[in-house]
């Protein structure tokens, strides 16, 4: 087995070995999936550090180190989902609970929140993150979390990581942040006085659109052992084939995540000089209110953003009934581009009043940016706004 000396070494080289090199008995240069559901015991004290896959597995070890590694911190456990990731570190806390979180995240984890968690007793506020003052005006002496997402979904809004995190630690609770729109490559949470870091790692960890996964990341012990505990109670690991698919991935997170957002920023500019649209949200542009302090807290701008269309729903319809390159679909972080409408589709399952508090409607088109040429992304854009537009001014007038 190839051991790799410990000198400190640059993302992208982790990115490609750590914790791949596992196989002692041949040498391989991949790591091996090792499917086996139970490993044999030598004797009665001793195993070889494995028992049973629920619990631990050589090829999502292996994948686990990865990713520790990547963000900065001591441990991580790799789970089924990017949700099964929330529910485990949501079991930190207990009825009675109250865990603030921003009120534009992610649909799915509003939905937990909302609607699982609290039914079980734990209390919930939903404040705007974009300004540090919310969050200090949200506390309780219950209050024993903080949820933070940033960039926020759809709408890119940036939470300020280091002032959520000061007022925690005044408090004494936790943060967790969800890094799942930038990656540990754009952005590293643990940097800014994070606690626990999560990740659904079907989008930007896996990029290929091929696999459903999660994870939670940890640098304090005490978080450490809990999680691993957790995780195994509940039962939330994933496969170790999923393991495998994802840690192939995140070998080319770096060089993927530049051609992601190279193209982001090329369509950004097309579109905000476009007539058919009527304002675009991306960090990458100056003149998005949180530009500044993305180009502090981040490594850059990453590749999602939304835009609202020039003449509402009916415009909406016309333009995804031409749109071609972009596949109509929920997810991200693939290397194919995505576009959807959160409306109806990745939203849907937060209230009218909840999105319109968010600043979601019916004018708003969410784009994930793959690794094709941006000149090929901006055509098949140009020509479906167009069309949208040309419809638009020819109807009649009653
Ligand atoms: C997709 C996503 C999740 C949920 O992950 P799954 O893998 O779909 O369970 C959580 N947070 C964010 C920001 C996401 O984009």
């Amino acid at each position: 087995m190839r051991i790799l000396k410990a000198t400190p070494m640059q993302f992208e080289t982790r990115a490609v070995h750590c914790g791949v090199h596992k196989d002692a008995a041949y040498n391989s240069c991949i790591t091996p999936i090792y499917p086996s559901s139970t490993f044999a015991w030598d004797d009665l004290k001793t195993n070889r550090g494995f028992d049973y896959t629920r619990s631990g597995n050589p090829t999502r070890q292996a994948l686990e180190e990865n990713i520790a590694s990547l963000e900065g911190g001591i441990d991580c456990k790799a789970t089924s989902t990017g949700m099964s990731a929330i529910t485990a570190t949501m079991h930190l806390f207990q009825p009675g609970d109250h865990i603030i979180a921003g009120h534009d995240i992610y649909g799915g984890t509003y939905r937990l929140f909302a609607n699982v968690f609290s039914a079980m007793g734990m209390t919930f506020s939903f404040v705007n993150m974009g300004d540090p003052q919310n969050v200090e005006q949200a506390l309780t002496p219950q209050t024993k979390g903080i949820w933070i997402e940033t960039p926020s979904n759809p709408l890119l809004n940036i939470v300020e990581i280091a002032a959520i995190t000061k007022i925690a630690k005044r408090q004494g609770c936790v943060t967790i942040a969800d890094n799942t729109f930038l990656s540990p490559y754009l952005q590293r949470p643990f940097e800014h006085g994070v606690d626990i870091v999560i990740h659904s790692t079907t989008k930007y960890l896996n990029g290929h659109s091929d696999v459903v996964g999660g994870c939670i990341v940890t640098q304090h012990e005490p978080h450490k052992e809990r999680i691993a505990y957790i995780v195994n109670a509940l039962g939330l690991a994933c496969s170790p084939f999923d393991a495998w698919l994802v840690l192939r991935g995140i070998k080319t997170l770096g060089p993927r995540m530049e051609a992601h957002q190279r193209g982001a920023m090329a369509i950004a500019r097309m579109l905000d000089s476009h007539p058919g649209v009527e304002r675009v949200y991306y960090p990458g542009l100056e003149t998005h209110p949180g530009h500044a302090l993305a180009k502090r807290q981040q490594n850059g701008f990453g590749a999602m953003l939304s835009f609202d269309i020039a003449g509402g729903r009916p415009a909406a319809e016309r333009f995804f009934s031409k749109i071609q390159l972009f596949a109509l679909a929920e997810s991200l972080g693939g290397v194919e581009s995505l576009i959807e409408y959160p409306e109806s589709m990745s939203h849907a399952s937060m209230t009218a009043a909840a999105r319109k508090e968010a600043g979601i409607s019916e004018k708003t088109i969410r784009v994930s940016v793959g690794i094709e040429h941006p000149d090929d992304l901006i055509a098949d854009l140009r020509q479906a706004l167009e069309s949208s537009i040309a419809v638009a001014s020819d109807r009649p007038t009653f």
